[in-house]
């Protein structure tokens, strides 16, 4: 992740990034940061960047010419294949939150441009700006403050910056509540004593009274936040009664990343906050509404649509103009115990008597994982879940046999065996490992199988999953 600032403090930007966190993460190369001074493109001699207001008004504005030439003198430089993001912090843009800051983590490059004075001329924000970001209802002298704060936020999504990724998934706003109370040393301070569960050691009862405190500390002073929980509650019991054909939505809601776009008694449009993919369901009696009712054209934005109906395929065909992919069924592993792994791999991620060791894929894998998969989609895709961290690599030898992964929308998936380590069991080695890491989060492992692969319908029953007997619809 490259952040780019365009701004008449650097020093402020650079120095604030700099430390901390942010300042570890610089340092290891999990970010880059180039601060650009705008007065250093004026063309004046006193290297004024800002001028008077046309039409009168208090105030002086940055004018466009040096904005942009600092904009080009930094994008000439990025990709073109780059994912790029240029904003404009402003109080006028969309306030910053969590979701948004998810959202930006998957950009490659963002450009923060800061405004000074009484903002900047209107003309080069049209031709530059893709994004137009408040961090709050108030007015700062200038965006350096909101730059730092973003650059903050973002950094702390990437992968690898805050070397503990559980602290991200529980943490506020994650699923719609704020994170539990916390206490560290010593036990009693001021007459208080840390409450008695925690001292417990019962991991179990541990989550339990976190999550009730969640939602007591939710409502009461978050009661906006605790209204969207409570939907995607009502939504997720509604699915519970078939879970096994809904388990994608329940994992998407269990695992903090549902946005509910569209609710109709108990046909229910969610988004994903970390992929473009929407999930429909629609249980009541009547056709459904949330494609008529929030889409008047094509034009809407959803490429990727789950539907849980056959009969909504045509519905979504013609208002969304899009087409069936693929028709599968939820196979999943519904236990909380963690498989067995004897006769598969090593527990303890040594190297067993064949030479296997299954690990996480690495930068360092990539050209190998790319190989040995056919991808029939694309490699791209392939890249990116080992960049997320989501791939799993068994290896004779050290040489890369088999690979699995977890899909951008959370289903288990992607299992390929070379050929020539076929009859070895290490497509079963590798789905116990995904699952068991799947359930070492927290979350309920499933994959979807397409319908027509009986041998994948196989391994799964051989493993203990059970399979939905109704479809999903991946429309794109
Ligand atoms: N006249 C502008 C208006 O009313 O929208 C405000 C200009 S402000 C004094 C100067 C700069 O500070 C802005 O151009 C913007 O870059 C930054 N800024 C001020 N408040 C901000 C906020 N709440 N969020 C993000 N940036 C802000």
């Amino acid at each position: 992740m490259n952040f780019h600032v365009l701004t008449l403090f650097p020093e402020m930007v650079a120095q604030g990034v700099s430390t901390s966190i942010t300042g570890r993460a610089l340092k290891e190369k999990k970010i880059s940061l180039e601060t650009v001074n705008i007065r250093d493109f004026s063309k004046d001699k006193h290297n004024r960047v800002d001028d008077y207001t046309y039409g009168g008004g208090a105030g002086m504005l940055m004018q466009a010419e040096p904005v942009y030439e600092a904009y080009e003198h930094v994008a000439d430089k990025i990709p073109q294949n780059s994912n790029k993001r240029v904003i404009y912090v402003t109080p006028q843009g969309k306030t910053f939150n969590q979701n948004m800051a998810k959202d930006f983590a998957k950009s490659d490059d963002i450009i923060i441009l800061c405004g000074h004075y009484e903002g900047i001329d209107e003309r080069v924000l049209e031709e530059v700006v893709t994004d137009y970001v408040s961090i709050g209802d108030y007015v700062l002298t200038g965006g350096e403050l909101a730059a730092m704060v973003m650059i903050d936020a973002i950094s702390r999504l990437v992968p690898g910056v805050l070397h503990n990724d559980v602290s991200a998934e529980t943490e506020s706003f994650h699923g719609k509540l704020l994170e539990y109370p916390q206490y560290s040393r010593p036990e009693v301070w001021h007459g208080k004593s840390v409450p008695d569960v925690l001292l417990s050691g019962n991991t179990k009862e541990i989550n339990k009274w976190r999550i009730q405190e969640s939602v007591n500390r939710t409502k009461q002073r978050r009661p906006d936040l605790y209204r969207e929980y409570e939907a995607l509650q009502k939504c997720k019991d509604d699915m519970m009664k078939k879970k096994l054909h809904h388990i994608d939505m329940i994992e998407l809601i269990n695992r903090g990343r549902a946005e509910l776009v569209f609710s109709n008694d108990r046909e229910y449009l969610l988004k994903d906050t970390e992929t473009t993919v929407y999930m429909h369901t629609n249980l009541n009696d009547t056709k459904p509404r949330a494609f008529d009712e929030l889409f008047d054209d094509e034009d809407c934005g959803i490429e990727c649509v789950v539907l849980h109906q056959a009969e909504c395929v045509p519905v979504v065909e013609e208002r969304l103009g899009l087409k069936l992919q693929t028709e599968c069924r939820n196979a999943v592993y519904t236990q909380r115990e963690k498989l067995s792994v004897s006769g598969l791999y090593r527990a303890d991620g040594k190297t067993d008597e064949r030479g296997l060791t299954i690990r996480v894929l690495k930068d360092s894998d990539k050209e190998d994982a790319g190989k040995l998969h056919e991808w029939p989609n694309d490699l791209e895709y392939c890249y990116d879940r080992i960049d997320a961290g989501s791939m799993f690599g068994a290896f004779i030898h050290d040489k890369l046999a088999a690979v699995i992964g977890i899909h951008g929308e959370g289903s288990i998936g992607m299992l390929y065996v070379d050929e020539k380590y076929r009859k070895q069991k290490l497509g079963m080695a590798l789905e116990t490992y995904a699952f068991n890491w799947a359930l070492e989060k927290g979350w309920i492992p499933y994959g979807q199988i397409v319908l027509d692969n009986d041998k994948s319908f196989n391994l799964q029953e051989k493993m203990g999953l059970y399979c939905s007997k109704e479809s999903v619809y991946w429309m794109e």
